[in-house]
């Protein structure tokens, strides 16, 4: 499974609220705004130019750890909405049964794009950054749920959930506001999917990540599975011994 993405560029730092917020009316070229004594870069559209604060962190993940347990997707869920359920989870990991590793499974997670379009479609600030941690979020409150901002990710797989219940959407907040957890989440706290995550396939980090696939070339799933017969070895092609088994 391949995760397009098409979202790199500068991101800036500052303090920022909602899109109208980082609308300054100018074209022309690109350019470097001083605001409240912090830099903030900004990129060109026709007629506008936005400066849009970065996050304060990035969810990391590594799906040749990942063994599809979907424990990750239950923590979100609970600690957000107090109910196991997958589909409100804002991780999602997708298994395709007719692949093989690596290509097997794949880690769905915000990755708080730098120019997020989730932000730019909404038109009512309902999704906007918010001040404090520059996550980018959902003010449900403000939602009309035209679903513009699922549509509006560059993502293959829509980081935006909707959520079918409520009628909203919702995305990754890096744990910000978790009603049913006690823990202090957010990008100086934790993070439900990364603290359950039996593998550690999901991390995190305050640097801005390059948003690449390259450089995973080691199996890290096939010790404890290959034990199981899981049809994978170190090379990830078939686990010999579970051939052997299965005839
Ligand atoms: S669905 Fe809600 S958050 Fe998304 S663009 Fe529409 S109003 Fe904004
Ligand atoms: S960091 Fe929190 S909100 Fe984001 S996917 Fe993980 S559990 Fe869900």
């Amino acid at each position: 499974m391949v995760d397009k993405d098409t979202t790199t560029g500068v991101a800036a730092e500052s303090t920022g609220v909602s899109r109208r917020e980082f609308i300054t009316g100018v074209g022309g070229a690109g350019f470097g705004l001083v605001l409240g004594g912090l830099v903030v870069k900004g990129f060109l559209l026709p007629d506008e130019v936005i400066a849009i604060p970065a996050s304060d962190g990035y969810l990391l993940v590594d799906p040749m750890k990942c063994q599809g347990c979907s424990t990750c997707m239950m923590a979100c869920s609970l600690t957000h909405h107090g109910v196991q359920s997958l589909s409100l989870s804002r991780i999602q990991v997708v298994q395709d049964p007719f692949e093989s590793f690596p290509n097997d499974k794949a880690i769905i997670q915000c990755r708080q794009c730098p120019y997020p379009a989730c932000v730019e479609a909404c038109p009512t600030g309902a999704m906007h950054v918010d001040t404090e941690t520059g996550v980018r979020t959902v003010d449900v409150a403000k939602c009309i749920g035209c679903q513009e901002c699922v549509n509006a990710c560059p993502m293959d797989t829509s980081r935006v959930i909707w959520n079918t219940e409520d009628k909203h959407a919702q995305k990754c907040d890096l744990c910000k506001d978790t009603p049913y957890w006690d823990e202090q989440g957010g990008p100086d706290g934790k993070r439900a999917c990364e603290q359950v995550c039996p593998t550690g396939a999901i991390s995190f980090t305050k640097e801005i990540p390059l948003q690449s696939d390259e450089g995973y070339v080691v199996n890290l799933r096939d010790a404890g599975w290959a034990k199981i017969g899981y049809p994978i070895d170190d090379a990830g092609t078939e686990n010999p011994a579970a051939a052997t088994a299965s005839h």
